[in-house]
């Protein structure tokens, strides 16, 4: 089963074609870098691949299961609010800026999804936070508040937080690009320690040394479709 099919995704915003088509497919375990010019649509993709944006045509398959509209014969359905919140925690969103909550802790922002979301009971939510919180380098980091920590720190407690659903892939929307340049290091390591525990990913990025040597494929997006598509070796001269 791939872990995401897209086919044929549009989207237009008053005359805008945000998205022409697009058609993508990304097997379990692959980590796929998009790249494309400021405008092209790499943000409206990531958002109408998780329905926080209403694609106006298009198809998407998360782990096999269609999500937000499927065919039943020739017959097309939008999937309801309700079926689309349920398939949504498939898919962990990482985006540029933080969203934690800053009210909570760095532990508490990665249970309390588990516990809402997915109704795990706290303790195996706990157990499982501070599981991600070690291997992402932030366990004496648990009982901070976001504001009390850096950056690079902040965006690892996101990951570890969309990590904590345990979805058929991750999309990341330039993870880096909000961070000081000495801590864009810091989350590329990450993302470079999920590539090999076999997690499956999206990364929209400027990071072209990142696409060359981490990701296995890279698509490159120009006026909402995706141009060009092949191992990431053979469309750019690793550095
Ligand atoms: P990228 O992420 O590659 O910079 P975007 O997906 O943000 O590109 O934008 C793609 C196109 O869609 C651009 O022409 C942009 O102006 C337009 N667009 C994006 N969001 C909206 C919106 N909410 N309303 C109108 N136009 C939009
Ligand atoms: P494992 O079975 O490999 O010990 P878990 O079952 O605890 O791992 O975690 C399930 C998922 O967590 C794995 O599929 C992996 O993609 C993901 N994961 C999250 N963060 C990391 C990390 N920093 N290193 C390795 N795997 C991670």
């Amino acid at each position: 089963t791939l872990a995401l099919k897209v086919e044929g995704l549009t989207k237009q915003f008053r005359g805008t074609t945000a998205l022409d088509s697009v058609y993508l497919e990304i097997q379990p375990g692959e980590i796929v870098a998009l790249i494309g010019p400021s405008g092209c649509g790499k943000s409206t993709f990531l958002r109408c691949l998780t329905w926080l944006e209403q694609p106006d045509d298009g198809f998407i398959e998360v782990a096999g299961q269609p999500f937000g509209r499927e065919r039943i014969g020739a017959v097309v359905r939008r999937q309801s609010g309700r079926e689309i919140d349920r398939i949504r925690p498939r898919i962990g969103l990482v985006f540029q800026q933080l969203n934690l909550w800053p009210h909570l802790t760095a532990l508490e922002n990665i249970v309390r999804p588990q516990i809402v979301v997915l109704k795990r009971p706290r303790e195996e939510a706990t157990r499982r936070a501070r599981d991600l919180l070690a291997r992402l380098g932030l366990a004496d980091r648990a009982e901070r508040y976001p504001h009390s920590l850096s950056g690079g720190q902040k965006q690892r407690v996101a990951i570890a937080r969309a990590l904590a659903m345990d979805p058929a892939l991750m999309l990341f929307d330039e993870p880096t690009s909000a961070l000081d340049p000495e801590l864009v290091g810091e989350v590329l390591a990450v993302l470079r320690q999920l590539a090999e525990a076999g997690t499956t990913m999206l990364v929209v990025t400027h990071e072209i040394g990142f696409a060359a040597n981490v990701a296995d494929r890279i698509a490159f997006m120009d006026h909402g479709r995706i141009v060009e598509e092949g191992p990431a070796r053979q469309l750019i001269d690793a550095p």
